[in-house]
């Protein structure tokens, strides 16, 4: 069929990006909030979920719930195969040579610590530096600082410029032999910049530099093939994508993940236990100690088979085409500054308007049935370098329209004249 506007024909054979069956697969965009349609613009935050994902989720409990890898009961082995499927499709999604390199965690934050303290710790220590770069969220920043504490390392950080770019050439600078890892963030939660992180690896590479994506916000909006980017370590939370909170996963090289010791210690995680000595298990289990969140990977692989569905570029595309008429309508806001002009941007619209603090306006603005977020994003740094304390942010999701923009730019319009 033909596109029209608002459906996108994508080249890979997927079906036809029908944006008002996709909002019908998602039932919470049918409630209202304060007697108004909700206009969700805070999937950067957490995305809604599908009716695919609940449905994977309530039907894990209500037909094979156990626990997994233990029992030979029937329904032990069913939440088991359940569970690996969703390892499996996750593996295959990003490109993973196998399953056996996806560690599931409890999301990024989780992800990112068990780098730090499992793989960077042991290498590094005074006179070793980690680079991470001015965008970065709390979670790839903090876990590193600790690493420099516990070690005697030092934190560098690669600068942005105005647009809220990498400089690369001043990042190339950075990096030599006294540099252990590398992690940077794939899609900036706070700015929207999409990172050029396939050229950062091959740069990375070249110095012998292990690199480590932090694909929260990136899964979501676009392919993540992680043979294409040739990193070794990518982090990816389930609730950013459309799945369960509190599942997540580390994709790692195989022999990294073998070479590495384990984070936590206790059940599952081990093949022989005595007082004298433990025997740890192959990979990924020696990562997951204790029972994990079982509906929460299923409900994970529910999500990615409900993306793939639709196809990426798809909606990549759609969400493109509400990005640029969303920067559009808002840039005709009155005093209206927008944080963050990348070029290569994806999902945010972060803002101030002059005179107006962002916490009143996202107050204000909920009243509307409009859901942003208003706050640093858990990206501090970030909002230091454009002389912020804080910005509103909204932030695009599969679902949304033009149509809810509009709602948001005329709800700001309305809100502004009224605070001054
Ligand atoms: N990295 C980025 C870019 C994020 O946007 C977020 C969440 O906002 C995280 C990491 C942390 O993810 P989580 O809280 O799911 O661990």
């Amino acid at each position: 069929a033909p596109a029209a506007s608002s459906a996108i024909t994508p080249s890979n054979g997927a079906p036809e990006f029908d944006i008002d069956r996709v909002r019908r697969d998602f039932p919470i965009l049918q409630r209202e909030v304060h007697g108004k349609p909700l206009v969700y613009l805070d999937t950067a935050a957490s995305a809604q979920r599908p009716q695919a994902v609940i449905d994977a989720v309530s039907n894990f409990y209500r037909e094979h719930n156990a626990n997994v890898h233990r029992g030979v009961h029937l329904l032990s082995q069913e939440a088991t195969d359940a569970y690996e499927d969703a390892r499996r499709v996750l593996a295959r999604w990003i490109h993973a040579e196998s399953e056996r390199e996806i560690v599931f965690t409890r999301g990024t934050t989780e992800s990112v610590n068990l780098v730090a303290q499992s793989f960077v710790r042991p290498r590094v220590g005074p006179g070793d530096q980690i680079v991470i770069t001015h965008m970065e969220h709390h979670s790839n920043i903090v876990p590193w600082q600790m690493v420099c504490e516990q070690t005697g390392a030092e934190l560098v950080v690669a600068p942005i410029d105005e647009r809220g770019e990498l400089i690369l050439d001043r990042l190339e600078a950075l990096l030599g032999p006294q540099v252990k890892i590398l992690a940077l963030v794939h899609t900036s939660n706070a700015l929207g910049t999409v990172n050029p992180v396939q050229e950062i690896c091959a740069m990375a590479n070249r110095h012998g530099i292990p690199v480590l994506v932090d694909g929260a916000q990136a899964m979501p909006h676009g392919r993540v093939n992680v043979q294409e980017l040739d990193c070794d370590f990518l982090c990816l939370s389930g609730h950013k994508m459309y799945g369960p909170t509190g599942i997540g996963a580390l994709w790692a090289r195989q022999q990294w993940l073998e070479d590495m010791p384990p984070y936590q210690g206790g059940g599952e995680m081990i093949r022989t236990v005595t007082f004298d000595k433990t025997e740890y298990n192959d990979v990924p289990a020696k990562f997951e100690a204790g029972t994990p969140n079982i509906a929460g990977g299923v409900g994970l692989g529910a999500a990615v088979r409900y993306l793939d569905s639709l196809g990426m570029e798809a909606i990549a595309a759609h969400e493109h085409e509400v990005l640029e008429y969303g920067t559009e309508r808002l840039l005709a806001v009155e005093g209206l500054r927008i944080i963050g002009t990348a070029r290569n941007k994806a999902g945010v619209l972060s803002f101030t308007i002059e005179g107006v603090h962002p916490h009143d306006l996202g107050t204000l603005i909920d009243h509307y049935g409009v859901a942003l977020r208003t706050g640093h994003h858990c990206a501090m740094p970030v909002m230091q370098f454009f002389g912020v304390p804080a910005t509103a942010r909204a932030s695009l999701g599969l679902y949304n329209t033009k149509h809810e923009i509009d709602i948001l730019a005329d709800a700001l319009e309305r809100t502004v004249q009224m605070l001054r």
